[in-house]
């Protein structure tokens, strides 16, 4: 039985990788150009080459070696050439070998990520988020319900069974969002107020005297349009909460539209 085979087969040998678009984002800053060198004994996947130096895959959509588009689980083997690319680059060859999926609309997001959540779901998106959810759930929900990953955990996106994810560069909710927006391209299916903030299903108009029981007395007398969450039961209405989140939408638009 061939022991070690990939160790006793293949020679050392070397590659280069050059990234394009913001890919060079997650080399170290002593890199230069979006280049690396990597020098390898034995056989290995691209994918785990492309995460040895700290790019998650969900991040690359298009893979060259030696100008041969490859999947992840393409194994290098000799000396190479590798172009990596993000997605929403525009390229007229290799259409049918983009790695991530075209579209994408339901998320997970990890724990540290309320406010852009918040953010998410005021603008109808479906995003699964439990602030004390472990890691191996977040992959679990990510990978069973094909949810996309968005997270500032770079390990936590290279699990294998993460196919689609996003790692968010900033750390401010606001860029976050517009960041989610432009990378899964959300612009068209935007549907303010119709999910809920707390629980992330969706809304539904109700009758005034269904949740007249729910309600403040001041709210009795001045509101008469509520609606109410198909999932929790919470009920909203254009108080003065219902203000300030639609500046927030005004913000989120006018940063998207620059
Ligand atoms: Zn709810």
């Amino acid at each position: 039985m061939p022991l070690h085979e990939s160790l006793i087969d293949v020679k050392p040998f070397s590659m280069r990788l050059h990234v394009h678009g913001d890919l060079d984002f997650f080399l170290g800053p002593r890199t230069r150009g979006g280049q690396v060198e990597r020098r390898l004994s034995e056989k290995t996947s691209v994918k785990d080459v492309i995460e040895s130096c700290g790019i998650p895959h969900p991040e690359v959509d298009l893979i060259l070696v030696n100008g041969k588009a490859v999947n992840f689980a393409y194994a290098v083997t000799a000396d190479a050439e590798i172009e990596l690319y993000p997605p929403g680059i525009q390229y007229s060859d290799f259409r049918e070998k983009r790695l991530q999926a075209t579209i994408v609309t339901e998320f997970v997001a990890d724990g540290h990520l309320g406010k852009l959540v918040r953010d998410l779901r005021l603008l109808g998106i479906d995003v699964a988020y439990d602030r004390v959810a472990k890691d191996r759930q977040l992959v679990e929900i990510a990978s069973r319900n094909n949810r996309a990953l968005l997270t500032r955990d770079r390990r936590l996106l290279m699990h294998a069974a993460v196919q689609h994810g996003y790692y968010l560069r900033s750390q401010n909710s606001l860029e976050q969002t517009i960041e989610v927006l432009r990378r899964f391209d959300l612009g068209s299916i935007l549907s303010p107020f119709s999910r809920c903030l707390r629980c992330n299903a969706l809304l539904e108009p109700t009758e005034k005297e269904k949740v007249i029981s729910q309600l403040e007395p001041l709210t009795k007398i001045y509101y008469e349009e509520f609606r109410r969450c198909t999932g929790c039961g919470q009920v909203y209405w254009l108080g003065s909460h219902f203000t300030k989140l639609q500046k927030r939408l005004e913000e989120i638009r006018a940063n998207l539209g620059s």
